[in-house]
């Protein structure tokens, strides 16, 4: 995986931490292992799950957060190895446990539910072979045929969790087409998560969509109307943020509330200038767009956070040498003069305006 390579293990291992407190965990401890390959059973060798249970021990600890997707084989043997209440999970599941957390509409949450129940499906084993062990293998094959009955009723609560998901979809492409139908550009806000999209979005509509600085903190799209000086208008969407290692799964699974992203006259791609692996991030932004076959859309660039920045007039002089790329502070409000002409400018060409109806 490309993206994968752009971070290094530290520093993903960090944004995996920021992601477990995301989710109200108390993170205790990290470590990490270098193996020419993954073991098998385990993923990681057996010194390292003997170590790690002396920290289970030792902090008291219920879930253990393995930063690479487990097989369902090796999610139940760590779980086994770690014993009785210990979870187990990847980052996938964890990412789950978020968007199910905060999904707020009755489409992100069906979404959610039916990503989970996809990640499970596979991995449902695990309580029935442990059934078997209890009752000394008495049971045997019993577990199994277990196996085969929670599949299947697995398989038709997804069936209808999807036919549900459809009809809420079709009800808002009717919404979405009418909108279209009045032509106000769509402008839509992509960007790694915590780039500063929802905090932009106040700034330019007062709407107060909710701004906080953990990892997604926005799951669904929110659609606000934004007016300019010159009285035209354009409509601003606030997207999901985007986050490295994003399985696509995940992406297939939101792939309908991003059809937004696709739909656009304009990407206003914002980035936290300030944060470390902003070069990085922006990359692991890109290869998100291009699954979603958003490439070629016109694109500003909005370098955000320039208060935060260790050197913003170099900046803001760099900024101005690359082409549309803008400066703002999203939080304190500067540059969004520049930020509302550079968005008229880039949608010039493409849009028929509106004359807005003000009194
Ligand atoms: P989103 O995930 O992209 O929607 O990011 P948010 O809008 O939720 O912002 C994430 C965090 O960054 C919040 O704590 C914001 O207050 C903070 N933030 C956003 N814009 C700026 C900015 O221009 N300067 C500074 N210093 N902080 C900002």
């Amino acid at each position: 995986d490309d993206t994968e390579e752009l971070f290094s293990f530290e520093e993903s291992l960090k944004e995996l931490a920021q992601l477990a407190d995301t989710a109200g965990l108390m993170v205790v401890d990290s470590t990490y292992q270098k193996l020419a390959s993954p073991n098998p059973r385990t993923y990681i060798g057996s010194g390292k799950v003997a170590e790690i249970k002396t920290a289970i021990n030792a902090y008291g600890v219920e879930t253990v957060i393995f930063d690479d997707e487990l097989s369902p084989g090796q999610l139940r043997n760590l779980e086994k190895a770690f014993g009785g209440n210990v979870r187990v999970c990847d980052r996938t599941a964890l990412i789950l446990d978020i968007f199910d957390q905060r999904a707020a509409t009755r489409e992100a949450a069906l979404q959610v539910a039916l990503a989970q129940m996809e990640y499970q499906l596979p991995r449902l084993t695990k309580m029935w072979t442990h059934l078997e062990r209890q009752s000394g293998g008495k049971v045997k094959g019993m577990g199994e045929k277990q196996i085969e009955v929670d599949k299947r009723i697995l398989r038709t609560q997804i069936g209808v969790l999807r036919k549900e998901l459809e009809s809420v979809r079709k009800h808002r492409k009717q919404y979405r087409t009418r909108r279209l139908a009045v032509p106000v550009p769509v402008v839509s806000l992509v960007g790694y998560t915590n780039a500063g999209k929802s905090t932009l979005l106040n700034q330019l509509t007062g709407a107060n969509v909710l701004a906080e600085d953990r990892l997604f903190a926005t799951l669904d799209p929110t659609t606000r109307r934004v007016q300019m000086k010159n009285g035209k208008e354009f409509l601003l969407t606030d997207t999901v943020g985007f986050i490295q290692k994003l399985p696509t799964t995940l992406v297939a699974a939101f792939r309908a509330t991003l059809e937004e992203i696709s739909e656009s006259s304009l990407l206003v791609h914002v980035i936290d200038i300030s944060h470390p692996l902003a070069e990085q991030q922006i990359d692991a932004v890109e290869k998100v767009l291009s699954e979603l076959d958003a490439s070629a859309i016109p694109k500003l660039m909005v370098w955000n956070k320039v208060d935060k920045a260790k050197n913003p007039e170099e900046l803001t002089l760099k900024a101005k040498n690359v082409e549309d790329t803008i400066c703002i502070s999203a939080l304190n409000g500067s540059g969004l003069d520049e930020f509302c002409d550079a968005v008229q400018e880039k949608l010039k060409d493409t849009m028929v305006w509106v004359e807005a109806l003000v009194p």
